[in-house]
């Protein structure tokens, strides 16, 4: 259990409850894999409804004294954060990598990619200005206050352990709120060494919470418990549902970043090697377990041999292997169920005419490794265009017209991220104007940033992470009507 840290007390084996760190003797125990070979990496507690209705009330407690701090007393603790995120970020990517099985340097990319969500929000935080309103009545005076939600709880998935803490707690801490947090089984840890740093930097204890144990049972504690007063979930579109459907009863807040199915379009006026590349950053980013990653790409007929070829080939290079090593470009899926999918997606495309380019197989590495594969010859009426793969599989369609591709990109339920290529300025604003996505990219692959609002429209979600307008999230608007002036 030795990972080589720099820091070893970054690597927690209890839960963080209210301050203290707890070990939970009389209920069960999680235990944490590295999914390159499936070796134990930690043993923790798996926390009873006691415990963590325990963090709920102190969390609950402690919001009101640091709302009461002035913003920039928040933003210097936040800061704080930032900054022992930075400078332990190698310790951190290596927890990350063991227990989620990315390689080292996309780790490490995470992980500062999202802690600059901290430094953003401490900033922000000094900028969360009310209003005055012109009044219809001349003896009236209508004034707005943004103040903080109150206690939130957050559910974290596996594909990003850092990141989707850091960019939730970040803005919560920022407007004033409270959280506690319950991170996927599969990967605590990552979680739990940012609690040790955010303890570290003075964050009051209480006010961050990170409890681990059954999902189910976490989560009716979350919805049903009145001090809540909002969740904040990413993770899949059914358990998005759930919560929402729990939350109802109590009219919960939520946000709520869910499954994508992001077509990716190539047009063929596009220059094929920065499509190449903006597919390759976008599909085979953490081995294909994005929720933006793209999972149709469309390609006009025109431009697709060369494309294809080119993406082939560069495929095909990639070498997997373990994510601790300097030398890896894929590393293992997370378990044996994300294998069988992307297999599924490939025999029911195989059985219907499809043809693979490269890859198409679990790789010889065993386990959790899957080849990176292309295929072409795929259509709409295929699994893979229709759910999310998650998993490094470039499914390629082909396309002739402009209309058409709007018409099958648009044929989801889902709408968080899009990508397409073209050189033609007429066609990037059509096109951006006619995607139904919360989100946009032309000629990149890459579009996450801490100044730009990320989410999702129809069945992806609510709510947008990120820029000048996430910190609402964490707000709500009280008017205040001033009479007899
Ligand atoms: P994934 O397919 O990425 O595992 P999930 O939506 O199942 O997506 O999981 C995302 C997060 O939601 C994880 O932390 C998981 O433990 C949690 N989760 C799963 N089911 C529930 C539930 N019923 N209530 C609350 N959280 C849940």
């Amino acid at each position: 259990r030795d990972l080589g840290l720099r820091e070893p007390e970054l690597l927690r084996d209890r839960a963080f409850v209210a301050g203290t760190w707890v070990e939970s003797p009389s209920d069960g125990r999680i235990t944490v894999n590295d999914p390159f070979d499936g070796s134990e990496i930690a043993d923790l507690p798996s926390l009873g409804v006691d415990a963590v209705r325990l963090a709920i009330d102190v969390a609950h407690r402690e919001q009101k004294a640091w709302a009461a701090r002035p913003a920039r007393e928040r933003a210097t603790v936040l800061k704080k954060w930032f900054d022992l995120i930075v400078e332990n970020c190698d310790d951190l990517a290596l927890i990350l990598t063991r227990e989620q099985g990315k390689p080292l340097s996309e780790a490490r990319g995470e992980i500062l990619a999202n802690a600059n969500y901290i430094e953003w929000f401490a900033e922000e935080a000094k900028r969360v200005d009310g209003d005055v309103i012109a009044a219809p009545l001349s003896e009236q005076r209508h004034l707005v206050l943004k103040q903080p939600v109150g206690t939130c709880a957050a559910i974290t998935p596996w594909n990003f352990p850092n990141g989707m803490i850091t960019r939730k707690a970040g803005p919560a801490f920022a407007a004033g709120c409270s959280m506690v947090l319950k991170p996927a089984s599969q990967t605590p840890l990552s979680a739990l060494a940012l609690a040790y740093l955010a303890q570290k930097a003075g964050i009051p204890d209480g006010l961050f919470s990170v409890v681990t144990g059954p999902a189910r049972a976490i989560g009716e504690e979350f919805c049903s418990n009145p001090k809540i007063a909002k969740i904040s979930f990413t993770g899949s579109t059914e358990v998005g549902r759930w919560l929402m459907e729990r939350g109802a009863a109590q009219i919960k807040r939520l946000s709520l970043e869910l499954g994508g199915n992001a077509p990716f379009i190539v047009f063929d006026d596009a220059d094929v090697d920065i499509a190449v590349e903006g597919a390759i950053a976008s599909k085979f980013r953490n081995a294909g377990q994005t929720c933006v990653c793209a999972n149709r790409l469309y390609v006009q007929e025109g431009i697709l041999p060369a494309f294809s070829a080119a993406l082939a080939k560069r495929v095909s290079e990639f070498r997997l292997g373990n994510g601790s090593d300097p030398g890896t470009r894929q590393g293992p899926l997370i378990d044996g169920k994300a294998v069988a999918k992307i297999e599924e997606h490939i025999e029911d495309a195989l059985s219907k005419g499809a043809v693979v380019l490269t890859g198409g197989r679990r790789s010889e590495l065993g386990g959790n490794f899957f080849e990176p594969t292309v295929m072409t010859g795929v259509t709409q009426q295929m699994k893979v265009a229709k759910e999310e793969t998650f998993a490094p599989l470039a499914p390629l369609i082909s396309f002739s017209s402009e209309s058409e591709v709007v018409a099958m990109a648009n044929d989801t339920e889902y709408g968080l991220a899009s990508y397409f290529f073209t050189k033609d300025y007429a066609r990037v604003w059509r096109m951006a104007e006619a995607l139904e996505a919360g989100m946009v990219g032309v000629n990149t692959g890459l579009i996450g940033s801490e100044a730009a609002p990320f989410g999702g429209v129809k069945q992806s979600g609510l709510g947008r992470e990120g820029s000048k307008y996430g910190i609402s999230e964490y707000l709500e608007i009280k008017y205040v009507c001033l009479a007899g002036i």
